[in-house]
């Protein structure tokens, strides 16, 4: 069908750069195995090492595979499983790194950043930008293609930097602007037809006490069609 289409050119491993542009020949990209029993341990070890999978998309690179994992044609066994994943903390070879990782400045702080919320993160980029002073030439540095020229102070490549991520910043908080009104209107359209509804039980349940009136009353059914007409025609 259109599977061809939709055919991954990356390896799925989160963190792993491998792709069919990169790989060189020593490397492939290979799908997952036929046999459903084999599948199932591909998907089971790899649910934690890829940031999406999808067996019958996701491909996975032979940099995973152990040695004996391929015949000697460098084709991959049936009964292969994926062991290896460099930079993953479960891979005993890469602990010290993540260790120090763990550590180092950049992860504390992005550490202490998942404990702020998205507004507050907002509010202190743009309290920062108000004490940063915009260099006096910056927009010579700044060619048409909103790229700096070459020689362009880190100062100002940085100020463009920011600049980019503010205008991103406005944008992204136009469309929850939006969303938020779009929600209110449905919101709005809901109760509307709730009250509409409340109102249409009542007509109802008038029209049920007239009936019921006129059948106490006894009145011949001639009647009782003359008074519900004049009823509905007021
Ligand atoms: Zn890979």
């Amino acid at each position: 069908m259109s599977e061809i289409k939709f055919v991954q050119t990356h390896c799925a491993v989160q963190g792993c750069k491998t792709t069919v542009f990169n790989k060189g020949l020593s490397t492939l990209l290979h799908q997952f195995p036929t046999s459903v029993d084999m599948r199932n341990k591909w998907l089971v070890i790899l649910r934690s090492k890829c940031a999406s999978v999808d067996w019958l998309r996701s491909k996975i690179c032979s940099k995973h595979f152990e040695n004996k994992h391929f015949d000697h044609q460098r084709k991959l066994k049936e009964t292969a499983i994926p062991t290896l994943f460099p930079g993953s903390s479960s891979s005993s070879t890469t602990k010290k790194v993540t260790k120090v990782a763990e550590n180092s400045p950049r992860d504390k702080i992005d550490r202490m950043l998942n404990t702020l919320t998205q507004a507050e993160i907002t509010d202190d980029i743009r309290n920062t930008m108000r004490m940063i002073k915009i260099p006096d030439n910056f927009s010579d540095c700044v060619g048409d293609n909103l790229q700096c020229i070459p020689d362009t102070p880190v100062e100002a490549q940085l100020m463009l930097l920011i600049k980019k991520q503010d205008h991103l910043i406005t944008r992204l908080k136009q469309v929850v602007m939006q969303n938020k009104k779009h929600v209110e209107v449905l919101q709005k359209n809901l109760e509307d037809i709730r009250t509409s509804k409340k109102e249409m039980e009542q007509s109802i349940e008038s029209y049920k006490y007239i009936v019921k009136c006129l059948q106490e009353k006894h009145a011949t059914l001639e009647e009782q069609i003359e008074i519900l007409t004049a009823v509905e025609s007021r």
